[in-house]
């Protein structure tokens, strides 16, 4: 793979790769702009079809993690890591705790936390080695997912008012993809909102879960994209909006919380050509972040601040919406162009 020229790696300040033989950590540390201030970013820990597929996805959700912080309003610039490795089997105090020594290498210009095949006992291992470790079992924030959830809930409220012209989700139809820590969450909130839930993931206990607390209609996983909803909210993988899956949409609205929603750029000028609504994925995700870096920025969580920002995702959506449809182009483009231009006014001065 030639990493210079990869479209993801799109300016990153550094990668960093990790090969500690002893623990078994191979892990890479991508930091894509610290304008804003030190990069921060969760871990990953997946096994990977390759180590180019590894490598991209740290630039990709890296580079994400920038335009969420800038789009926020957070002091953090955008980074990410990932451990390739299985959850299930190859976890270890010594290979977490080698991880904590790589970040701590850095010295203060990269912060971690738990993200996919992480927990927040893993990242207790690693903050014996780091200062710069969150989202251990000793924050305050705790498990950002809910606080994610939430702020999915108001992005969802915000496009059916946009696209609908509708104020709740009484009656509307929402599918569901992916149900663990944020999929979960978002059904109870949309059940609460009276919405009718169709729901898919790979764990059929997961499946089992939502439908009988939620009443929600199980889908097969290959399923969910077809089903007839005014909503598909993608809370899964990331890549899932590409050339085979967008034709088959039968919604209005995508909006969910899966950070690289859309496979290449062009996938989000071919929803908006098909006349469906897309919440940039790192705008309407930023939950979790937010609530993460309450606690990082002030020393301590202000609940009522939390709430009041994240309802401000919803906000935030309704003027790219607006934007987007006054100036014909794809909502994507427009969260980009505002990322950009808030990230170029931040560097110049
Ligand atoms: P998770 O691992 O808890 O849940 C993901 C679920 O998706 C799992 O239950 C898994 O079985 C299911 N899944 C995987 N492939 C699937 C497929 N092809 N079809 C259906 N289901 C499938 O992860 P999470 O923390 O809930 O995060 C979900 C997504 O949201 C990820 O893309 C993550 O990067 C993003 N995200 C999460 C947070 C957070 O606070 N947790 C914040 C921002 C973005």
């Amino acid at each position: 793979m030639s990493i210079f020229s990869s479209p993801a790696f799109d300016d990153h300040e550094e990668v960093h790769f990790f090969d500690d033989p002893a623990t078994g950590l191979r892990a890479i540390i991508a930091i894509h702009d610290t304008t804003l201030g030190p990069a921060a970013g969760g871990c990953r820990m997946k096994t990977y079809d390759s180590e180019d597929d590894a490598v991209t996805d740290a630039l990709r959700l890296s580079r994400g993690m920038t335009y969420k912080a800038v789009m926020a309003n957070l002091p953090y610039g955008g980074g990410k890591s990932v451990i390739i490795g299985d959850p299930h089997s190859e976890k270890t105090e010594a290979l977490f705790r080698a991880f904590g020594r790589a970040v701590e290498s850095l010295g203060g210009r990269y912060h971690t936390g738990e993200d996919m095949g992480v927990t927040m006992q893993d990242m207790d291992w690693a903050a014996q080695e780091s200062a710069y470790v969150h989202g251990t079992t000793a924050s305050e924030a705790q498990d950002p997912s809910p606080d994610t959830a939430v702020g999915v809930l108001a992005g969802i409220i915000a496009a059916v008012k946009h696209k609908l012209g509708r104020h709740d989700l009484k009656g509307l139809g929402v599918a569901v993809q992916g149900l663990g820590n944020v999929g979960y969450h978002l059904c109870r909130l949309l059940a609460a909102e009276g919405a009718r839930l169709s729901v898919a993931d790979v764990d059929a206990d997961l499946v089992a879960r939502c439908a009988a607390e939620f009443e929600a209609v199980a889908v097969p996983s290959d399923e969910i994209y077809a089903v007839d909803a005014e909503v598909f909210a993608p809370c899964a993988v990331g890549a899932i909006l590409n050339d085979q899956t967008i034709g088959l949409l039968e919604c209005d609205i995508v909006a969910g919380s899966a950070n690289n929603q859309l496979l290449e750029e062009r996938h989000g000028q071919a929803l908006s050509q098909a006349g469906i609504l897309y919440a940039p994925d790192y705008v309407i995700n930023a939950g979790g972040f937010i609530s993460v870096a309450d606690e990082m920025v002030a020393g301590r969580r202000d609940e009522q601040r939390v709430l009041r920002r994240l309802h401000g995702i919803g906000d935030l959506l309704g003027e790219i919406f607006s934007r987007a449809a006054s100036e014909g182009r794809a909502t994507s483009e427009i969260a980009d162009a505002i990322a950009g231009e808030k990230l170029a006014a931040k560097k110049a001065g």
